[in-house]
């Protein structure tokens, strides 16, 4: 079975296309800057062996309609990694945000697309893209089944201690204003990744996933169900991000029209693109701080500092909310690559059962590692996570079912 995987922004369209017989990438590809003067479209064959192989296409995509007819030509057809595209049994679709209305994987009809269409002032950067994509792959696989797996969905099982703020009840009723949590088909993936490599029943497993790329969450599972998570009713609330700030006080949007006239729009752009790391020391990479730190950048280390600190904090507030925790785990770009970041990050946890050896920390693998001690009670794990196998396998498992 092959399953066709599409991720699509505003102005991009991502796919990976599976062959689920042994979960290899056949191809995957980017098309970027759709709308835009001059557009892109990046193809690569086999990506992940030695016979990869690529074709980048340089000319104005105008729409999603031409970016994804073009990826669809380089996929099937006499040179494609198919011959036709009857080939493709099915089509999984990344979404962002699907409100209260998603607790698992869908099949794509009519009412989806509506309900999807209505969760667009939840998430207005994201699921217009998605609804975009989603048509276009419609009219171009009439017959292929289509799935949506939604990052929402995995923390639709919060329970309302968990997911309501304490505001005016009537927000929640009218608006719906309630934490929905992110990166759910990420913290659900690495979750079971680690019930299964330490033998586990993920129905009886208790855990906290540490997503830390550029965007940031933390989310704590419970017998194989989330019950809390750092993100909130949009992805900026919880841990210090790439350019987001994560929490800070709510007043902050009036204090700051008061005293600088910023609109409401200033502050959540600042908040969004000019904060976290960022806004700390200038740099948004880990990568970057590293090598700044390593020069005597004290701005770079202040940066470092308050992202492990505040991870740290999540990390044993959650730890709380578990009361048995079987591990902790570490993903996505600076999770799966950072041993500083992983150090510091659960700093002080001894007395909480967590013990890192840190030889083993340094290492550097791409497949499960526990970095715990022997002797900890708390095992902890990197694991690196993969989205698109994900929806893969939850495409897969939804046609099959
Ligand atoms: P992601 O969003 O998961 O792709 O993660 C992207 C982020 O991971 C980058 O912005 C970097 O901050 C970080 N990153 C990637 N590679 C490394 C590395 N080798 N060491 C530290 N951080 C890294």
């Amino acid at each position: 079975m092959k399953v066709l995987v599409i991720n699509s922004g505003s102005s991009s369209i991502k796919y990976q296309l599976f062959d689920m017989t042994d979960e290899s990438v056949l191809c995957s590809g980017l098309v970027e800057r759709i709308g835009e003067d001059m557009g892109s479209l990046t193809h690569k064959v086999a990506p992940d062996t030695d016979r990869a192989d690529r074709i980048v296409l340089e000319q104005p995509i105008a729409d999603h309609e031409v970016g994804m007819r073009l990826a669809i030509d380089l996929i099937c057809g006499e040179k494609g990694v198919v011959k036709d595209k009857s080939e493709i049994s099915a089509v999984g679709h990344r979404i962002v945000h699907g409100g209260e209305s998603f607790h698992h994987p869908t099949l794509v009809d009519d009412s989806v697309m509506e309900e999807l269409a209505k969760v667009i002032p939840l998430a207005p950067l994201h699921n217009p893209g998605h609804l975009a994509g989603m048509r276009v792959a419609r009219a171009l696989f009439p017959t292929v089944p289509q799935v949506v797996v939604i990052d929402t969905a995995y923390h639709q099982t919060l329970p309302p201690k968990a997911y309501m703020y304490a505001l005016p009840y009537d927000l929640y009723e009218e608006l719906r204003i309630r934490r929905y949590g992110f990166h759910g088909t990420s913290h659900c993936f690495v979750a079971k990744e680690a019930a299964r490599v330490m033998g586990r029943p993920f129905e009886e497993f208790n855990c906290i996933t540490v997503h830390l790329g550029n965007g940031c969450s933390m989310t704590a599972t419970e017998n194989g169900r989330a019950v809390d998570t750092s993100m909130g009713i949009t992805p900026l609330e919880g841990l210090v991000m790439g350019t987001r700030s994560g929490d800070v006080d709510a007043a902050l949007h009036s204090f700051l029209h008061r005293s600088r006239g910023m609109t409401p729009e200033e502050v959540d752009f600042m908040l969004n693109k000019e904060s976290g790391l960022k806004g700390l020391c200038g740099m948004g990479d880990m990568r970057d701080i590293h090598a700044a730190i390593a020069k005597g950048d004290e701005r770079a280390r202040l940066a470092l500092d308050v992202q492990t600190y505040r991870n740290r904090k999540y990390i044993a507030s959650f730890m709380g909310v578990l009361g048995r925790v079987d591990a902790i785990i570490f993903t996505a770009g600076i999770g799966e690559n950072d041993s500083v970041v992983r150090s510091k990050s659960v700093e002080n946890l001894e007395r909480f059962g967590v013990k890192i050896d840190e030889k083993i920390n340094d290492q550097r693998v791409s497949t499960p590692l526990r970095i715990s001690t022997d002797d900890s009670e708390v095992q902890v794990w990197v694991i690196p996570t993969n989205e698109e196998l994900a929806i893969a396998r939850e495409t897969k498992a939804l046609i099959e079912a």
